[in-house]
């Protein structure tokens, strides 16, 4: 970024000379106080004279992802995902994040993690108008079929870039969301899991040897836990409202070899009880497991304005989680973090707690 557009960002006009412009600032500033928008022009300009010449922080997406919908009363809509953008535009932050396209995933990814009768189920029944139901809020649309792949797509090609360095961390901003998509069963709007396919191509395709799912959606990660209840590689570390749908997660582990850090919480718990219970058991397992990467099912439907659930946190509590997984990447994983969005309805919360997951994994703050 140039110092020029550093001080665009600022909302600072450049007029003339601008290094003219700067030195008198800086001349001032050794006299009295500096005025907000010169320190806030300070500290844009250094913060984009650290970045790399790559962005550190990735953003997948794809025009398709918005194409999939289940009818206007439904709350997993493609307003969400646009919500995100404007969101990042609002915060000046859109320039610090590289934008990358989404591949469809392809059918031997996804594989690896749903049977051929549930990709048949999502594949072959995308009606050529109006909406197939999977379940009573869970519909089949005529880009459902795209969306799903583009939305897995983001999140293995997310994985490629980041264990190839290309960037530290990326998050894909898709739908439809994943965590409840059983190998068996689309369910809960989700048709695909995109993280569990993530996963399982880090462990086979890259040969990492541990990896962790960590997910802060208000909903139980049914979907992902089925995927990987016999596989110690993975560890799943989550909270969650409970008892609530999807009813799971609260049993015990039914295979010695699931590896489950599952918390589940009462409705109306805040930020407190959410930041003690990950302290006290989310951080101790993730030692123990030293994870060569983590993926994140990014729901913010826990957010105390967003009615889907009755949980309260705020967005510097998504900002406190994502510090927390940072600092495991960062000893265990070399940073590596690959997060895909989830839940999250109320619209300004949801981008409003992107932001804030996006500005610590950024570290932009
Ligand atoms: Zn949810």
């Amino acid at each position: 970024m140039s110092f020029v557009m550093a001080c665009q960002q600022s909302g600072i006009g450049v007029h003339g000379d601008t290094l003219a412009y700067t030195s008198e600032k800086v001349r001032r500033f050794k006299y009295r106080a500096p005025d907000e928008k010169f320190i806030t022009l300070v500290r844009t300009f250094f913060r984009s004279r650290r970045m790399p010449s790559a962005h550190r922080t990735a953003i997948y997406t794809h025009p398709d992802c918005t194409r999939h919908e289940m009818g206007h009363w439904h709350p997993e809509s493609p307003a969400r995902l646009q919500a995100i953008e404007d969101q990042l535009i609002a915060s000046r932050l859109a320039d610090f994040f590289e934008r990358c396209e989404a591949p469809e995933a392809a059918l031997a990814q996804i594989s690896r993690v749903h049977t051929d009768s549930a990709i048949a189920l999502l594949r072959d029944h995308i009606p050529t108008s109006g909406y197939y139901p999977l379940d009573e809020d869970t519909l089949l649309n005529p880009h459902s079929w795209r969306a799903a792949l583009r939305a897995a797509g983001a999140a293995v090609a997310a994985t490629d870039a980041v264990i190839a360095g290309k960037y530290q961390n990326a998050f894909c901003s898709v739908r439809p969301p994943g965590h409840h998509a059983t190998p068996n069963t689309p369910m809960g709007f989700c048709l695909l899991n995109n993280v569990a396919i993530a996963a399982r191509h880090a462990l086979e395709v890259h040969g990492l040897q541990r990896v962790a799912v960590i997910d802060f959606d208000v909903h139980h990660g049914n979907g992902t836990q089925a995927a990987f209840k016999v596989e110690p590689r993975v560890l799943m570390a989550s909270f969650f409202q409970h008892p609530f749908y999807p009813y799971s997660g609260a049993e015990p582990a039914s295979s010695g070899q699931a590896k489950n850090v599952n918390l589940p919480v009462p409705a109306y718990s805040g930020g407190d009880v959410v930041r003690q219970l990950i302290t006290e058991h989310w951080l101790p397992a993730l030692h123990a497991h030293a994870p060569e990467m983590i993926f994140i099912s990014a729901g913010f439907d826990a957010h105390r304005e967003d009615d889907m659930g009755q949980m309260r946190l705020v967005e510097a509590d998504y900002a406190w989680i994502t510090q927390q997984i940072m600092q495991i990447a960062q000893r265990y994983a070399k940073g590596r973090i690959v997060s895909c969005l989830e839940g999250g309805y109320n619209l300004s919360a949801l981008s409003r707690s992107v932001v804030a997951h996006l500005k610590v994994l950024a570290e932009l703050d």
